[in-house]
């Protein structure tokens, strides 16, 4: 085939900044005049926009996606000799802060078709001692929310949904965040919605939880210098914000883009038999935070792929309960068969809303040439 060299990164931070520089600049340009670096009044915008592109009642901007989870489950008053409810596959942010508020993280295989948790495998976990489940829309996939909150509803347990990778995806029609009692977020630069350093937020419709998550946030106070309780210093700067501003009014085409893009791959590897394309589930609208396939012989395809150009990510190595941290829990790798199985076949390729049909038809053509299609 005739395939001409190219280099494609995994994420392009680049081309997404100068799409929108004039904005971008102008808008880091009024913070810094005004020296509303912390809280302040670009910190309040961006609170507003948000909570009118999600049509809830309060967001709670923070540090970080990792705080976000860590503040809701705080101001749940989840704690020692709690359960809650997670996927084996995920980042470690959503397992490890249940363990930081005091709580044992319960982990669930994940679906063979979808990779997000596995709804069935649910309901032998709950215990007399499980407060939550956090469903985790991995990839930018939703998880069937139907299912998740009958299990919800049925035993009397908070919902937290872990966002972080689906900004804007929605099941059944309605955005992922809004289903249950939380829904927190992460701004982290390569996320579908970055800032230009570390980023987080929370919405939701209860006041109750609301005050609770603000207080946490704040050192315990909602009101300055009136500390109800010891909490912890995590928040939003004024920078991050005005930028998180700006590129909400994008977000939409950009989630749009990356869907587009996710079907040129499946089109364009579709025959390929050694792989498998990812599945979109019928109910949801999937953002493709990544375009996870899975490879025969995925260690040669990567370095195959690196040596010509193209930058891959594996997501994740290693499931979590089969990490060091969570030696502690006992786990081996028949108590998640699937997890266990795709750790060694999953492989992220470039996935970004700038990626042009060239792009995908290098990287495409190039996997062919791997498998000698
Ligand atoms: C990125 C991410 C987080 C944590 O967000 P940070 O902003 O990096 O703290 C949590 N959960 C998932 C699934 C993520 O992908």
């Amino acid at each position: 085939m005739n395939n001409k060299k190219m280099s494609i990164p995994f994420v392009d931070l680049k081309a997404q900044y100068k799409s929108i520089k004039k904005e971008i600049d102008s808008a880091i340009e009024n913070v810094i005049s005004e020296t509303a670096f912390i809280k302040g009044k670009y910190v309040q915008q961006f609170e507003n926009d948000y909570k009118q592109a999600y049509g809830v009642n309060h967001v709670i901007s923070c540090a970080n996606g990792t705080d976000a989870i860590y503040i809701t489950l705080k101001a749940l008053g989840i704690g020692a000799g709690d359960e809650v409810i997670t996927v084996a596959n995920t980042w470690i942010s959503t397992a490890e802060t249940i363990s930081q508020a005091g709580a044992k993280a319960v982990f669930i295989d994940i679906d063979p078709d979808y990779y997000t948790i596995n709804i069935k495998n649910i309901e032998e976990k709950i215990s007399h001692k499980t407060k939550a489940i956090i469903p985790v829309h991995l990839f930018g996939q939703p998880v069937d929310m139907d299912g998740i909150k009958s299990l919800c509803d049925k035993y009397g347990l908070f919902l937290v949904e872990d966002c972080a990778q689906a900004h804007f995806a929605e099941w059944n029609g309605r955005k992922v965040g809004t289903f249950g009692d939380a829904g927190t977020f992460s701004f982290f630069p390569g996320k579908n919605l970055g800032a230009y350093g570390d980023a987080g937020a929370i919405i939701t419709n209860d006041d109750s939880l609301a005050d609770k998550m603000r207080m946490f946030a704040n050192h315990g106070a909602l009101k300055k210098h009136f500390h109800e309780i010891e909490g912890i210093n995590s928040r939003l700067d004024g920078i991050q914000a005005s930028i998180l501003s700006v590129k909400l009014n994008h977000i939409l085409d950009w989630s749009s883009a990356r869907l587009t893009s996710a079907l040129r791959y499946n089109k364009a590897l579709n025959a390929i038999e050694d792989i498998t394309i990812p599945q979109i589930h019928p109910n949801v609208k999937h953002v493709f935070h990544l375009y996870v396939i899975r490879a025969k012989n995925r260690a040669d395809l990567q370095a195959y792929l690196k040596d010509r150009g193209i930058s891959t990510g594996i997501h994740y190595p290693t499931p979590l309960p089969f990490l060091k941290a969570y030696n502690y829990l006992g786990y081996s790798e028949i108590d998640f068969p699937i997890s266990a199985k795709y750790q060694h076949e999953i492989l992220s390729l470039p996935m970004f809303p700038e990626m042009t049909q060239e792009q995908i038809n290098y990287i495409s053509n190039t996997i062919a040439d791997f498998y000698k299609v």
